[in-house]
């Protein structure tokens, strides 16, 4: 029995036989070659033939995981006809008389290196989807190319590392779960893992890979990281019960869809979810969330080419506010920088990006595109119950800047006809110790707060949300932690302000009776812990 550890980027528990996935590491030979334009031709054979297959992925995609987590196809699409790349390919045919295999090759490799040499964690995860494209491209001027990612049933798929179209070309009837050895949680790979809503491990290490074998039995404990290979029989019964308990726990949660979020003794709290996408909204609807929590506006920036238009954005929001139905829906404006970043913005390389560009500042610097997305939310307020949030505020003035911006947005909208909202709630994150501690100087300028744990952690505690090595001294529990939110709560309910929790800690059970002690109003946590949450808050008693 070996036992590995790894990201949990998706719950659950599986017990399975393993399906080792290799890609075939075609060693791929470079020869000679006199017609060079017959070479030519084939690499542009390939690529007619690898954009029918992906646009055939894409709509898989689509259907299973929904558009944005699709998007990443399209960009494969776009990638096959990038010109550096292209010009790169032909230019070694010529240049080298070669055949196209090899030159694709090097190509890629070329690419997948300057990605992984680039400081983004974001634009670090690109090289997989280089590489992606680029054994596509190899295997499209084979004989015998078919496009399959052929699994037994019921089986648990180890990989190396998986790409992000051959995660979505897995039969999510017959896989299990999936443990790759590498890959980061901010690939792409890991994101449509957890909308596949299959348990799922990554980064556990090369060692797997070198030591697993196709049928080995094994474990993947999705919720702590574990990995279990050939377990002995006692590992194997506690893992069996286990996973009864996890389906009779979900099952039982199930029967709390429509009860209310009361205690014993009748204190009532919120309990709304996360989302990052409009596909997102049905998980929130089967989980029975009372509304949204936080809408993380800026995945409809992310993986794009270009800034979405005042008209897409108004569509999402719009789309996600008529689902909800008169069911407030709490949508952050843009956070992007840090670990989120999207090339056409044009972001200046930092030192400590966490502390540097992000949030908010960037909208109120380039003040075009916050206006834009300010002019989409206005006009989506019409079509039902809108709170706007804004990320990372350290300071007054910068609230007094945004709400002039605001007054002006609907200004233009009255000179224009254009009906929205009367009722638009404003909000801030209470993600940095300097919002907390002036809270009471905030709180009267908003009409609620809601406080980002995941932020308010590593500013508080001194420890980069992205660095694994400093996990031990990020504690979530921190009395500073509590005490700036029981601080920032007194002060928003002194002036009348409600206030909630939408970082992970908010789902995190051991604490809810603590918010409920302190007189947290909402607490915002991903769709499928919603119930989960609501049970915990329906077994105690607070007086
Ligand atoms: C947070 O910081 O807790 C938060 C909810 O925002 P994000 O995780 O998107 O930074
Ligand atoms: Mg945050």
């Amino acid at each position: 029995m070996f036992v590995y550890y790894g990201k949990g980027v998706s719950g659950g528990i599986a017990l399975g036989r393993v399906t080792v996935f290799e890609r075939e590491h075609k060693q791929i030979r470079r020869d000679g070659v006199e017609d060079t334009t017959l070479e030519k031709r084939r690499f542009e054979n390939a690529k007619s033939k690898a954009h029918d297959q992906l646009s055939k992925i894409y709509e898989k995609a689509l259907r299973e995981v929904g558009e944005t987590n699709a998007e990443i196809f399209n960009i494969h699409m776009m990638m096959l006809e990038d010109d550096d790349y292209n010009e790169s390919v032909i230019g070694i045919i010529e240049k080298q008389k070669v055949n196209a295999e090899y030159a694709v090759s090097v190509t890629g490799e070329n690419f997948a290196m300057m990605f992984a040499s680039m400081d983004d964690a974001y634009m670090r995860a690109r090289q997989a989807d280089v590489r992606d494209i680029s054994s596509r491209l190899i295997s499209c001027m084979s004989e015998e190319n078919d496009d399959k990612t052929e699994t037994e049933n019921n089986s648990i798929v180890c990989a190396y590392d998986l790409a992000p179209s051959e995660t979505v070309l897995l039969d999510k009837e017959k896989v299990l779960a999936f443990v790759t050895s590498r890959g980061s949680a901010n690939s792409h790979t890991a994101i449509l893992a957890g909308s596949m809503n299959i348990p799922a491990i990554i980064s556990v290490g090369d060692e797997l890979m070198q030591n697993v074998k196709d049928k080995d039995m094994m474990i993947v404990d999705g919720y702590s990281g574990r990995v279990i290979v050939n377990p002995d029989k006692k590992t194997l019964e506690k893992y069996e019960k286990k996973q009864n308990e996890d389906f009779v726990k979900k099952e039982r949660l199930k029967r709390l869809k429509g009860k209310d979020n009361v205690t014993k003794d009748g204190r009532r709290i919120n309990i709304y979810a996360n989302i990052g996408a409009v596909e997102n909204v049905g998980d929130v609807l089967l989980n029975d969330a009372g509304g949204i929590g936080l809408f993380r506006s800026e995945f409809l920036y992310l993986g794009k080419e270009d800034y979405p238009t005042e008209q897409q954005q108004f569509e999402a929001y719009k789309t996600v506010l008529e689902s909800m139905a008169g069911k407030k829906v709490v949508i952050r404006t843009l956070d992007i920088g840090a670990d989120k970043q999207a090339d056409y913005f044009h972001l200046e390389k930092e030192e400590n990006p966490a502390l540097g560009f992000r949030g908010i500042r960037v909208c109120l610097e380039k003040t075009d595109i916050f206006k834009t997305q300010l002019r989409a939310l206005y006009r989506a307020s019409a079509f039902g119950n809108l709170a706007i949030m804004f990320p990372m505020i350290t300071n007054d003035w910068e609230i007094d800047e945004i709400l002039s911006m605001c007054d002006e947005v609907k200004r233009q909208l009255d000179d224009n006809g254009i009906p929205y909202g009367d009722n638009i709630e404003i909000g801030i994150m209470i993600e940095t110790p300097a919002a907390a501690i002036i809270s009471d100087i905030l709180a009267p300028k908003v009409d609620f707060f809601s406080i980002g744990t995941n932020d308010l952690t590593q500013y508080t505690l001194a420890c980069d949300r992205q660095n694994g090595q400093v996990g031990r001294f990020c504690d979530t529990h921190h009395k500073a932690i509590l005490r700036l939110i029981e601080f920032a709560t007194k002060n928003a309910h002194k002036n009348g302000a409600w206030i909630g929790i939408c970082g992970e800690l908010a789902q995190d059970t051991s604490l809810t009776e603590t918010f409920i002690r302190m007189g947290v109003d909402e607490l915002s946590v991903t769709p499928s812990n919603v119930l989960k949450v609501r049970q915990r808050v329906r077994e105690m008693k607070i007086e």
